[in-house]
């Protein structure tokens, strides 16, 4: 089978490997789709991010379904052609984080696609994956595309959760690549009353409305989010998805008091303006992976209840993996790119 495997920066192939055979409770699954993921992008374009660097060669993506191949002893609950979304989260569920029902915390994750711990997590962009069948959720009525986006979605979906009640909120995103505009969708399917989306892409900000964003601020202009700090602030929630330090200030300044601000965003160590937050009295809250919010995901993207499809805007096949990524890193281009490996 084939694989596609980073060996450090820009330098990304497409391998030969061994098909492996499923164990008691596994399932071989012939890969449909895989979404590539800013972490992916991060180690083609840069071999890491932060000081999380590659030291091995290691094969990419966590964004993947498929259909069931075969079924190792004991599972019962797939059949073969099963088209499922397949969950990147695979906690050790022994630990102190794993017991206390923080599987997104485990020590032992082995989270597909990761050179965090070495040797590194290889990762799920192979023709043929050998998975847990726990891991493995229907996805009857999706196309494999939409069931690849089962693993972002269920990003904001966790998010939302970490950022509490949304019943009739005002909404502030800041940053609308995927992240930014899947939680458009989750904070909408959560009861927000209304939600500004924020960027410096007139691109992106199309993608924030075509998904439901009430109303759009470029952030090129600096005092874009002037409006909405008047009287304290005008939003209960920010999605901070860019992790940039102006859009986060500017996000605070926009919070009203009691505010609750949820970082998703990954980019790097910044100064925050801690006197705002103490005088606003504001929750800062950090949003990590997920854990049991990849079956609804999927549940809610069956349902009719969340559309991604608006947000895929390219799928190549596995040969032209490299154009792929290349694509994906063009945010010019890409809202989200996937391949095809079937
Ligand atoms: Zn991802
Ligand atoms: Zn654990």
């Amino acid at each position: 089978m084939k694989a596609i495997v980073i060996h450090t920066a820009k330098d990304l192939r497409i391998e030969e490997l061994e098909t492996e055979k499923p164990g008691p409770g596994e399932v071989e699954i012939r890969l449909a789709a895989g979404g590539i993921c800013g972490s992916d992008l991060h180690y083609y374009n840069h071999g890491g991010f932060g000081t999380v660097r590659l030291k091995e060669p290691m094969i990419l993506g966590h964004e993947v379904s498929g259909h069931v191949a075969a079924l190792g002893e004991g599972v019962s609950d797939l059949a073969i052609g099963d088209l499922v979304a397949v969950s990147p989260s695979r906690p050790c569920g022994a630990c102190d984080y794993c017991l206390k029902g923080l599987p997104n915390h485990c020590f032992h994750m082995r989270f597909y696609g990761s050179a965090m711990p070495f040797p590194h997590i290889q990762g799920a962009f192979r023709e043929r994956l050998v998975a847990k069948a726990s891991q493995c959720v229907k996805a009857e009525g999706l196309s494999a595309g939409e069931a690849a986006m089962a693993e972002p979605l269920s990003v904001t979906l966790h998010a939302t959760r970490r950022a509490g009640e949304m019943l009739g909120k005002r909404v502030l995103v800041t940053g609308c690549g995927p992240i930014g505009t899947l939680s458009i969708l989750a904070a909408r399917r959560a009861g927000a009353a209304e939600i500004v989306a924020a960027d410096l892409s007139e691109r992106a900000l199309g993608f924030a409305r075509a998904v439901g964003a009430d109303r759009t601020v470029n952030l090129s202009d600096r005092d874009g989010l002037v409006p909405f700090s008047e009287n304290k602030g005008t939003f209960d929630v920010l999605y901070e998805c860019s992790g940039a330090q102006p859009a986060l200030v500017a996000g605070i300044q926009a919070l009203r008091p009691r505010g609750v601000i949820v970082q998703l965003g990954l980019g790097g160590d910044m100064a925050l303006p801690m006197m705002a937050i103490t005088a606003k009295e504001l929750d800062l809250r950090g949003s990590f992976r997920f854990h049991e919010e990849f079956a609804t995901a999927v549940k809610l993207m069956q349902g009719g209840l969340i559309d991604v499809k608006p947000l895929i805007t390219h799928t190549l096949p596995l040969g032209e993996a490299l154009k792929a990524f290349e694509i994906a890193s063009d945010k010019g281009q890409s809202m989200k790119t996937q391949i095809a490996f079937a």
